[in-house]
């Protein structure tokens, strides 16, 4: 660990604006003048982390060079859910869906929301958190931020828009947040927050966002690649070379990992597992240029439907063209993922979901195609039972529903229905600011 008071500064992608402290990244979300930010040095790994007996203390022997202790200390306070690693045949899987809403989201989600809370209890002030989301970010980040002192949530989803396993998380009551079901498609929900940002008669509420971009969300993620490692490490009895596949879309996962690499987790090699939104897999080998980017087309794992990745900037800002020596793509279609699901139903009587699957597929297909050696770690990104059509289909089986999951079926919903303008959203913020019932 760092001498008390070497912290980590956050620089821009783009190299625009002062370098900044944790905490004034943390509130600002993109950097000045565009751009992402990334850590401006990534400290080395101390001893004491592979004694850990949780996520929770990985945390807290990791991250305060990054976070302050105080961050680190929220974040463990987060991250209390359990992360398995189980094995497969010859391989493992990380599964990182346990937490609260059912998919890794959690894990950034509610770091995120500990985080702010820690930095607006120094400062004093208080945010209204305002996110437009199309299913899972939305569900994650609701159930993270609910409740928080000093902190309050409004949520825009496409009225009729999302599923209804999803519809059930995102309007389940909560203090501290509303859920508005607008009449208009997940478009108008982003471009609404957008207007609300620059609106100046929404200033008193102190809009922030909590969308991906934000370095406190990716953060936190680096712990588990750690935790997995090192469990992997403890299973085998030795140090073997290790690759992790990471089913990825907006390459947040596999910033996070690359960025857990190159503080000294040695051994490490990285699969990005695509579906057909398959950009960063042909970048990758040649067959697309640095931003070059596609529109985004519909699969099974939605949530990794991203034509233009965000987390590109940050990849090819840490790393620049040895890229392509870190990492291995490959890009699975529907068709593939479902017939992987069915396999790996049949061969270990275990159920993924989709986004799991693409990186069972993209594994069995490297390991053959490439000679290669060691183990792999999947990551396991969501719960099955978030997907029961998809997982029907493979495998002929409904997947049981967690109970933390099956409990937003019962709840008290609380939804206010609203039309697709800034007007709209503004007068119902405007009529009841604090949030109160
Ligand atoms: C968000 C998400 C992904 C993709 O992660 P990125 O960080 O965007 O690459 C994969 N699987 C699930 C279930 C997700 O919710």
């Amino acid at each position: 660990m760092q001498a008390q008071g070497q912290q980590v500064r956050y620089r821009s992608t783009r190299g625009s604006g002062p370098e900044a402290t944790f905490d004034e990244a943390l509130l600002r979300g993109p950097a000045e003048g565009g751009g992402l930010y990334v850590p401006v040095d990534l400290p080395p790994l101390g001893a004491g982390w592979r004694e850990a007996s949780s996520l929770a203390d990985v945390a807290l022997a990791v991250l305060p060079p990054f976070v302050g202790p105080a961050g680190a200390q929220a974040v463990a306070e987060a991250l209390d859910f359990l992360v398995p690693l189980v094995s497969l045949g010859e391989e493992f899987v990380l599964e990182l869906f346990h937490g609260p809403t059912a998919a890794f989201k959690d894990v950034g989600a509610r770091s995120l929301a500990r985080l702010m809370q820690a930095a607006l209890e120094k400062t004093g002030g208080s945010a209204t958190i305002l996110v437009a989301t199309s299913g899972d970010t939305g569900s994650a980040v609701a159930d993270a931020f609910a409740g928080l002192d000093r902190i309050q949530v409004a949520l825009l989803y496409p009225h009729g828009g999302v599923s209804r396993v999803q519809e059930n998380q995102l309007t389940a009551a909560r203090p501290g947040l509303r859920s508005f079901a607008v009449a208009g498609t997940f478009d108008d929900c982003q471009r609404m927050v957008k207007e609300a940002f620059a609106d100046r008669s929404l200033a008193p509420l102190s809009l922030t966002s909590a969308n991906s971009i934000n370095i406190g969300r990716l953060l936190p993620q680096m712990l588990y690649y750690l935790w997995g490692a090192e469990q992997a490490r403890r299973a085998l009895g030795a140090d073997e070379e290790l690759t992790v596949v990471v089913p990825s879309g907006n390459l947040g996962n596999l910033t996070a990992g690359v960025m857990a690499s190159r503080m000294g987790l040695t051994g490490l090699r990285f699969v990005a597992a695509h579906n057909s939104n398959d950009y960063f897999a042909r970048y990758l080998v040649g067959d697309a240029d640095p931003y070059e980017f596609s529109p985004s087309v519909t699969t099974l794992s939605n949530a990794m439907d991203v034509g233009a990745p965000s987390n590109f900037e940050r990849l090819y800002s840490l790393l620049g063209d040895d890229l392509r020596e870190a990492v291995t793509g490959e890009s699975v279609d529907d068709e593939a993922t479902l017939e992987r699901m069915r396999l790996t139903y049949e061969q270990h009587g275990y159920l993924a979901c989709p986004h799991t699957a693409v990186g069972l597929e993209a594994w069995a297909r490297l390991s053959t195609r490439a000679n290669r050696t060691g183990r792999a770690m999947i990551l396991a990104t969501a719960h099955p039972a978030k997907f029961p059509e998809a997982v029907k289909q493979a495998t002929g089986v409904t997947p049981d529903t967690p109970p933390a999951l099956a409990a937003f079926d019962s709840a008290p919903k609380s939804v206010e229905r609203i039309e697709p303008t800034l007007e709209s959203l503004r007068t119902a913020l405007l009529d009841r600011p604090d949030f109160s019932a």
